[in-house]
């Protein structure tokens, strides 16, 4: 099974994919995560992503598609994949579905989930990531249990650059004018399935299931 998840950032992607990816027996592939990975390696594709990563703004199109194409070609993924933060532009909504067809394969849903601006911004500006493993937590909603640390891995917890208010106003930006049509593009091949993100994490996770019509293990 592939499935994207779509919301704009903040809306909870992350932190519903885990438990996502553990119930449909597929990979995570993020492609925030895989460039702030590549920064932590200094590569060039770390470096380069991070020039538009601090604006806020949207990695080209070439080399986001490049990058994530690789990934899913890893054996790992031959299963199914659960995207997030992939495609955000109907230029990579058309790549993958292009990708995916030559192994005879397609995207079978695509969950959106949907919040308000005012929540995102709450979100995001309250956010901390494990630096080792990426998994979000909220220093209000969804709390660590050892301040600063990781339950999953003990990594050390942070926060990103770009959750800087003004930084998280022009992704919004972004996301409302570059990916926002890819809604359309899911909706109109049937595809697309509609999650009230403004309620809490347990509440979202069961509203996904409910909608993919999968039961919690
Ligand atoms: P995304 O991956 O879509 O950018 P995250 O999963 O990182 O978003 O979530 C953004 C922030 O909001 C994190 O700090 C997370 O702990 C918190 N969060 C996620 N879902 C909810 C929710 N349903 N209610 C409140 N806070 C949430
Ligand atoms: P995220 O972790 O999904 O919030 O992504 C963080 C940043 O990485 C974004 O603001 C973009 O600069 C870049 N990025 C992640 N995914 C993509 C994508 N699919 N296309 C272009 N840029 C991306």
């Amino acid at each position: 099974m592939n499935v994207v998840l779509l919301g704009a950032p903040g809306a909870g992607k992350g932190t519903q994919a885990t438990a996502l990816t553990k119930l449909l027996g597929v990979v995570h592939v993020a492609s925030g995560d895989l460039f702030r990975r590549a920064l932590s390696k200094n590569t060039e594709l770390g470096l380069l992503a991070k020039s538009y990563m601090d604006k806020g703004e949207l990695v080209p199109d070439e080399v986001t598609i490049e990058m994530v194409l690789e990934r899913i070609r890893e054996p790992d993924c031959a299963a199914g994949v659960l995207f997030d933060g992939f495609p955000r532009t109907l230029s990579q909504a058309e790549a993958l579905d292009d990708r995916l067809a030559v192994e005879g394969k397609a995207i079978d849903k695509a969950v959106y989930i949907e919040v308000s601006e005012e929540a995102l911004v709450k979100r995001l500006s309250g956010r901390w990531i494990c630096r080792d493993c990426q998994t979000p937590y909220h220093a209000e909603s969804s709390p660590p249990r050892v301040s600063g640390r990781c339950d999953v891995c003990g990594g050390e917890l942070y926060q990103r650059a770009d959750d800087r208010e003004e930084t998280v106003r022009e992704r919004l930006k972004v996301f409302f004018s570059q990916t926002l049509p890819i809604v359309d593009y899911y909706e109109r091949q049937g595809k697309l399935l509609r999650v009230d993100g403004n309620q809490g994490i347990d509440e979202v996770s069961a509203a996904i299931r409910s909608q993919l019509q999968v039961e919690s293990a």
